[in-house]
């Protein structure tokens, strides 16, 4: 029998548009001067993983045929060995944005209303649409500094409230005792996105003991040079383990992934050298660029392109064999703003003879 109603009728409206906007990427049939483009727009770590990270992960793969630990073991007790026995871990195997949209899951219903502090990362908007829930984006002051006021006012009646921190695209912190009066006053867990939090000097881990409303979200992929193996972790109140694991999707860290993230969590090396580099070319952009450049806690900096679009800017930079990212799919950010990611020194130098002689 063939079907009466057309199968596209059958899908869910939250997917009828939307979804994830990615940088951009070139056209690899495109002619160009240059062997390679400065890649520049996802906030990677342009140093490989080192040796030993490579050396596990190639091991492992020779335990493939079977499934992988359902519990992860092997990664919980390094993070437990790194960060103390005391806390409560969950680990995902679709990174970060994995673990944003199975705490989303486990609370957000249809209709519920999560506080996001916006311009941000656009994935918790998404991942609160897919679940039928409503995001509520408060707009960040002049100097990207969150609304503590209105973000506690409109939590009222919210199931959860969402920052970044430091905050992607604009690099800037939430100061601790801000978090801490966050968490104070509202009456719904706060979920903390440290994607970038090894670039800062903050650490927002002594609050999980006082808060039992705090969850804080980690990646491989930024800081430990693993974004192609799709790690992510997070510190959870001992209350909501039970019903993140029940929500979670089954055998969901890989064997590679684990392995990975289990050499990368000892190798204190890799991160020092990827901080030196990182800090450094910080600095030396938010000096040398033609255009305003924000200070940054992160491994990118945001650039204000004003009398110029951030699409504009991105286009003549990747005719230079600069990828960037404009910054006009976040949401409450005017369109005169790109993203320029800490990348290899020959990408920085390339950079930023580029931007100036534009
Ligand atoms: C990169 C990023 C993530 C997600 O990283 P994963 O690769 O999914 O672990 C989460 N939040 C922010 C703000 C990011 O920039």
């Amino acid at each position: 029998m063939k079907c009466e109603i057309k199968p596209e009728s059958l899908v869910r409206k939250c997917y009828h548009t939307g979804g994830y906007v990615f940088a951009k990427k070139p056209d690899i049939s495109e002619k160009k001067d240059f062997e390679e483009y400065a890649r520049l727009a996802s906030n990677e770590n342009p140093l490989p993983p080192s040796d030993a990270v490579i050396k596990a992960v190639c091991e492992s793969v020779a335990r493939a045929n079977r499934y992988p630990d359902e519990k992860s073991e092997l990664l919980f007790s390094a993070l437990k060995e790194c960060y103390g026995s005391s806390y409560n871990f969950a680990v995902s195997g679709t990174g970060m944005d994995g673990i944003i949209e199975t705490v989303i899951r486990v609370i957000v219903g249809p209709l519920d209303k999560v506080i996001v502090s916006s311009p941000t990362f656009s994935y918790y908007g998404i991942a609160t649409t897919t679940q039928g829930g409503l995001p509520v984006n408060i707009m960040r002051k002049e100097d990207f500094s969150i609304d503590k006021k209105k973000i506690i006012e409109e939590s009222e009646d919210a199931k959860l409230v969402i920052i970044c921190s430091p905050n992607n695209p604009t690099g800037n912190v939430t100061p601790v005792p801000v978090v801490k009066e966050i968490l104070e006053n509202i009456k719904c867990p706060l979920f903390l996105d440290n994607a970038y939090i090894e670039f800062s000097s903050l650490d927002y881990t002594p609050l999980l003991s006082q808060y039992d409303n705090l969850i804080i979200g980690r990646t491989f992929s930024k800081a430990y040079s693993l974004a192609g193996l799709r790690i992510g972790y997070a510190f959870l109140p001992e209350w909501f383990e039970k019903y993140y694991k029940r929500a979670m999707t089954p055998f969901n860290l890989s064997i590679p992934s684990e392995a990975a993230a289990v050499a990368a969590l000892k190798d204190k090396e890799h991160i020092k050298k990827t901080l030196n580099h990182t800090i450094s070319w910080r600095d030396k952009i938010i000096e040398n660029c033609r255009y305003p450049a924000f200070p940054s806690d992160t491994n990118f900096i945001l650039i204000d392109t004003h009398p110029h679009s951030g699409d504009k800017i991105t286009e003549v930079l990747r005719e230079s064999g600069v990828l960037v990212r404009s910054c006009r799919s976040f949401p409450g950010l005017p369109d005169h703003y790109i993203r320029v990611s800490i990348g290899k020194d020959w990408e920085m130098e390339r950079f930023l003879g580029a931007i100036n002689s534009i």
